[in-house]
């Protein structure tokens, strides 16, 4: 009796310490569904894979077939533009109107995803900077966000990542 009831305890605050360190160190990790954005699935893969390498508090990656995603992405003939709902969730459209005028898509589709990060517009503003966006000019091929923007995700994100308790189990 006493003997199991030590280690069950001891158990527990295995765990428990593991889950701490786990937490701390972690990423949160959202996911997109764009198969209502077939057309530019190349563009919003490049533009995942720029968010994904410059911050390190969030990580994005594909949902699963019939798993909801935290964010979809879908083709329109308007203006390309976010709907956030709470911090990494929204809808992204990728509006046609932009692409025509001859915008970059890589760079609206991470100016947009930007925005499901929790980043406002900051417009008017240079090439260098994802979120000014189209005010950047239609030469602008820059996808990538400027120092701030990337602190900003950071701070944005930090902290969020849930234990995952599953894999602290594996790793002990
Ligand atoms: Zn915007």
């Amino acid at each position: 009796m006493f003997l199991r009831k030590t280690i069950a305890v001891l158990a527990s605050a295995a765990a428990l310490s593991l889950g701490v360190v786990g937490t701390a160190q972690a990423a949160r990790t959202i996911t997109y569904d764009s198969t209502g954005a077939a057309l530019y699935e190349s563009d919003i893969t490049e533009a995942v894979k720029v968010w994904n390498a410059s911050v390190k508090n969030v990580q994005i990656k594909k949902a699963a077939a019939g798993t909801r995603a935290n964010f979809t992405i879908v083709s329109d003939p308007g203006w390309p533009r976010a709907q956030p709902t709470t911090l990494g969730n929204g809808k992204i459209w990728m509006g046609k109107q932009a692409v025509d005028q001859g915008y970059n898509k890589i760079r609206i589709a991470a100016h947009e995803i930007g925005h499901i990060l929790g980043l406002p517009d900051i417009k008017p503003g240079p090439c260098s900077s994802l979120m000014s966006g189209s005010t950047g000019g239609v030469p602008c091929t820059n996808p990538n966000p400027n120092a701030a923007e990337k602190s900003r995700v950071e701070r944005n994100f930090a902290g969020t990542a849930k234990a995952d308790l599953t894999s602290v189990e594996d790793a002990a």
